[in-house]
């Protein structure tokens, strides 16, 4: 029989099969928080069990690991990032940023991607499978392992759409922000979706306390249908109204991506577009040098990027610029993954 994934059980979860095992109800927090707290990778370390227990939970349960196949650092900031090879061969990526306000985690959700925007390279080779629960939360674990640290921040823009895989995206959360266990406030997490409309009031109606940030890339349906496919079953006009109910429900002020890309997306006439389509709403824009990618011919110049935020402040729009941390190492989200892939069909 296959071991049952003990980290990717919430509390309550946990608590049934303690139950079931026969075990008093105690033991369950005594295990939470040596899996969550103080992350043991090993049933046998657990002393505070008797011998017998612990060879028990391992005959039944596993404790999951993720391996780390590539680390790169930049030399310029601290920005780090990690191929990680999941329990069953697949590779996912995660990057640590740091920050004046602390330690911040790049997570991925997915192993690849259903979503094709064009400029992005997670989806190139197509979609594999969602992340378990565990899958997330241990890119944060084996991360801080790692570094000797806590990290405190988490932003789900890895690799994947988080409201594509949004079952085990709460489950994780359950885990994330128990403060039985790991313990992060959810106002400390931000996700970014390509805008899957009816997931978005979903996670707006949970009440969540979460930052959510929309990749919104263009302010008109014509070219966001074509570098962001999603625009064809959700229009702009929707994704919008779902980002204001979002901000109505849970007073959160919602992130707009929008990634600037010569000739496509920051002309005068866009800034004025994008201008009207904010114009009563509360949020915050930001403006990502689109990341050139090897399949695609997309590219910015930097000044292109500066003069669309001055054309956006003209019009009434805070817009920030994103840092762009590791550009060193930065080859665009998803591909270390794609070449430990290619690396590996040549051997
Ligand atoms: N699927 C989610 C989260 C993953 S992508 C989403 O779409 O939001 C995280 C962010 O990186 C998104 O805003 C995405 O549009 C952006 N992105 C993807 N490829 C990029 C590239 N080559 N250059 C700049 N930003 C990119």
């Amino acid at each position: 029989m296959e071991k049952k994934d003990i980290l990717s059980m919430p509390y309550n979860q946990l608590e049934e099969e303690i139950y079931l095992l026969g075990e008093p109800k105690f033991r369950t927090k005594q295990i939470y928080t040596w899996l969550h707290q103080k992350q043991t990778t090993d049933f046998s370390k657990m002393s505070s069990l008797s011998l017998q227990l612990r060879e028990r939970l391992d005959r039944i349960f596993c404790i999951n690991r993720l391996k780390i196949t590539r680390k790169l650092a930049s030399s310029i900031d601290h920005t780090v990032k990690y191929l990680y090879e999941l329990p069953d061969g697949n590779y996912v990526e995660t990057v640590l940023m740091e920050y004046h306000y602390g330690k911040s985690l790049c997570i991925s959700t997915q192993v690849g991607c259903k979503m094709r925007c064009q400029f992005c390279a997670s989806t190139v080779a197509g979609f594999i499978r969602n992340l378990t629960p565990s899958e997330m939360l241990l890119q944060i674990y084996e991360t801080q392992r790692d570094i000797g640290t806590r990290i405190d921040h988490l932003v789900l823009m890895g690799i994947g759409e988080p409201l594509d895989n949004l079952e085990n995206v709460l489950t994780f959360f359950q885990l994330l922000s128990d403060p039985k266990g790991f313990g992060m406030s959810l106002r400390h997490v931000t996700l970014s979706t390509c805008g899957l409309v009816p997931q978005i009031k979903q996670l707006a109606d949970l009440h969540l306390g979460l930052t959510l940030s929309l990749s919104l890339h263009s302010p008109e349906n014509l070219r966001r249908s074509e570098i962001m496919p999603v625009n064809r079953r959700y229009p702009i006009e929707a994704t919008m109204e779902a980002c204001r109910y979002y901000f109505q429900v849970t007073g959160r002020r919602v992130t707009i991506e929008y990634a600037v890309i010569d000739h496509v997306n920051c002309s005068k006439l866009d800034a004025k577009k994008l201008a009207a389509l904010l114009k009563d709403m509360y949020c915050h824009v930001n403006l990502i040098p689109v990341n050139p990618i090897a399949e695609k011919n997309f590219q910015t110049m930097r000044q292109n990027v500066e003069l669309f935020q001055k054309e956006l402040e003209t019009l009434g729009v805070n817009a920030t610029i994103r840092r762009t941390l590791g550009s060193d190492i930065q080859a665009a989200c998803g591909q270390l993954r794609r070449d430990a892939y290619q690396n590996i069909k040549e051997i």
